[in-house]
């Protein structure tokens, strides 16, 4: 690796994602300056980097106006609302990041000379017709439907990338990222790993929507950190599958969680939210041939890590049902 990024912006980097992100840029020497409205991430993520003289966390919006002083080696966009609960909550503010923060990162970056890696995600194969998913795969996204706000706000950020990079010469990195969890989750957050350990470590019912046989492809965090790092510093600029191959269905998870927290939480079934994708995997060739990387952290020793982790003692879910 010779390219090695000195001052570093991270929109989102008060999220889970985004934090993790900083705290393996700050280990790698750089200055990191995180820019986070903090709608969904928290100040708590960060506590543990404040004291550092080379992290900075600014409360902007990324999707008004913002501006950074000085050089800038790399802008990461991971400002976002990742969560169906979050995006069905925020549906305006969810499009406008995409879009309007989108658009203002990279111009920053065209600005500045600075690398640009944007955070985008599965959801733009949407419900998939073809498995696993190569990154070759347009998708099949209902723009109409309750999720088209985060798949759409994520395609379209992908076209506003390939665009500054094709008219404007911004040096660009796409990482498609699929389902990841970890440590710094909230325990409201609504998808399925923080929902079913609160929900087991509480003893209350786990709630799986629909029949459970839906499929997720779950990577750790510290693997999916691993990939973007890579990526980052890597010369391929086209889009990269970043996620775990290991399919399992979400009642599988569920009754693993369960085991894993020693829990005896009954499963109850709830209705399947709309346009819920009915199967999710990774095609991992392209991360294997152009960044020499996998995923390598298996899904039990995964959930241990973060089940080891999470807050004990709350019980209010109610907030997270869709
Ligand atoms: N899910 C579930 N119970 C929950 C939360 C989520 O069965 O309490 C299901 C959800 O319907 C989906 C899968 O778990 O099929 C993954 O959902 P998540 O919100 O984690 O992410 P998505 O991949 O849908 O964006």
């Amino acid at each position: 690796m010779t390219w090695a990024p000195s001052r570093v912006v991270v929109t989102g980097g008060a999220g889970f994602l985004g934090s993790h992100l900083a705290d393996r840029l700050l280990a790698d020497g750089a200055e990191v300056i995180c820019v986070d409205n903090l709608i969904t991430g928290s100040r708590r993520n960060v506590s543990h980097l404040m004291a550092n003289p080379r992290f900075t966390l600014r409360t902007d919006d990324v999707s008004g106006a913002w501006s950074v002083d000085g050089p800038l080696d790399a802008i990461l966009h991971f400002a976002s609302l990742a969560s169906p609960v979050d995006y069905l909550r925020h549906p305006l503010e969810t499009l406008e990041v995409g879009t309007l923060g989108t658009m203002n990162a990279l111009r920053i970056a065209e600005e500045k000379g600075a690398r640009f890696l944007l955070a985008s995600t599965s959801e733009v194969y949407g419900d998939p017709t073809v498995h696993p998913q190569p990154e070759t795969y347009w998708g099949n996204v209902n723009p109409i439907g309750p999720r088209g706000v985060y798949d759409e706000s994520k395609r379209v950020s992908e076209a506003f990338t390939m665009a500054f990079s094709n008219a404007r010469g911004v040096d660009v990195r796409i990482a498609r990222i699929f389902n990841t969890f970890g440590p710094r989750m909230r325990e409201h957050d609504g998808r399925a790993v923080p929902q079913f350990v609160t929900q087991a470590l509480a003893g209350e019912p786990i709630t799986v929507y629909g029949d459970g046989s839906q499929t997720r492809s779950l990577c750790y965090v510290d693997d999916l950190i691993e990939g973007l790092t890579l990526l980052l510093h890597s010369d391929y600029r086209m889009p990269v599958n970043l996620g775990n191959p290991q399919e399992v269905t979400m009642m599988q998870l569920a009754e693993l969680v369960r085991e894993l927290c020693g829990s005896s939480s009954p499963i109850e079934l709830r209705p399947l939210p709309v346009d819920d994708p009915k199967r999710r995997c990774p095609d991992v060739a392209v991360a294997l041939r152009q960044l020499r990387w996998t995923a390598m952290i298996p899904l039990d020793e995964a959930l241990r890590r973060t089940i080891d982790w999470w807050p004990r003692g709350s019980t209010e879910l109610d907030e997270a049902t869709p």
